[in-house]
């Protein structure tokens, strides 16, 4: 494990505030592809979530995630290793996969160290503090795509409060799950919400409130004590969307309604009754959207967000938060626009 860099003054690693930017209109974005969207999501959101779907809709999505999660983070590792990096890399095989394995740490996706390597043939880790599991197998893939140049299979054992994770050369992908799961970039709003930034690396103050235990992979919101991971929410995004492809058009429905759940369970009312600007300095500091309007009168809710992605997530998160602060049951509406804005009404279930 190396030891990271971290800014001087909030104490944030450096990866954050050298690999990204966060612009004024909602979106966290990567500095060499700005089409590639970041959010700081929380893990335990992420398994809840697809907890919640499985229960809503009696089966497993786990190949569905891993597919979507592999395509997204291929993408990514691509532009973060540009070729002469990667060539490189494939020269010291031990040294790409533990400098990944470090950075999915200070991402907070948990720890993994490789236990044994087969050049083109398998990598074997061991993962604890996971953020997600099947989200954690795509990435790993993923790299294994990358570096090695193989298509890849699974295998997942539970081991010592972790897992064993076997990625073998072999398999093959479903090509037209795979062709399906292809991003589609939005070009975002423009908008003119400045978050105030750290005078040493310029991310946002707010971020200093978090902490990062680099050996345990783990990156903590210190005021809600919530492990928190950094990843890309059209990811998210893409794979929502071929749930609903392949389980039905109730889909979307499910997904707020799994993402409600989790609101009302895991988050304080205390936590939403600060202020609106409270409410939308936390979207754009998690790159989830910029919130522009919101109007919570004679107990019903109006909101719009744009650049609001994962926009069926941020749809339960607004749903959930009219339910702990009125305490009413409730109904809503909802338009997502083609350029991105959610569009959402809330009101009391008669
Ligand atoms: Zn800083």
């Amino acid at each position: 494990m190396s030891r990271i860099r971290t800014c001087s003054v909030c104490g944030v690693p450096s990866v954050y505030s050298r690999g990204h930017v966060w612009n004024d209109n909602g979106t966290i974005v990567q500095r060499r592809n700005a089409n590639n969207r970041l959010c700081l999501y929380e893990a335990e959101g992420l398994r809840k979530l697809i907890a919640n779907i499985e229960e809503l809709v009696g089966m497993p999505v786990d190949r569905i995630i891993v597919e979507g999660k592999r395509k997204a983070s291929l993408q990514y590792l691509r532009d973060a290793f540009p070729d002469f990096k990667l060539k490189m890399a494939r020269m010291l095989r031990s040294r790409v996969y533990g400098s990944l394995s470090d950075m999915g740490a200070v991402f907070g996706f948990g720890r993994y160290e490789l236990l044994d390597f087969r050049r083109k043939e398998h990598v074997k880790v061991f993962g604890r503090n996971i953020y997600c599991l099947p989200l954690l197998c795509g990435d790993l893939i993923a790299t294994f795509n990358l570096v090695e140049e193989k298509q890849a299979k699974l295998d997942i054992a539970d081991k010592d409060g972790g897992y064993e994770i076997t990625v073998r050369a072999g398999g093959e992908y479903d090509e037209e799950t795979s062709r399906r799961l292809q991003k589609s970039v939005i070009v975002p709003r423009p908008g003119d919400y400045e978050l105030e930034g750290c005078p040493g690396c310029g991310v946002p103050q707010a971020l200093k409130e978090y902490k990062w235990d680099q050996g345990e992979g783990v990156m903590t919101d210190t005021v809600t004590g919530r492990h928190m991971a950094f990843l890309g929410p059209e990811e998210i995004e893409i794979i929502l969307r071929e749930l609903e492809v392949e389980l039905g058009e109730d889909i979307p429905r499910t997904i707020v309604e799994a993402q409600r759940q989790y609101v009302i369970e895991a988050l304080g009312q205390s936590e939403f009754e600060k202020s609106p600007g409270y409410l939308r300095r936390q979207l754009a500091m998690r790159g989830l959207g910029n919130l522009v309007d919101l109007d919570l009168a004679n107990e019903r809710l109006d909101v719009v967000v744009e650049n609001a992605s994962p926009s069926l997530l941020v749809a339960g998160i607004m749903q959930g938060i009219y339910e702990l602060i009125t305490g009413n049951t409730s109904s809503y509406d909802l338009d997502r626009d083609g350029d991105g804005t959610l569009r959402m009404t809330v009101t009391r279930a008669s």
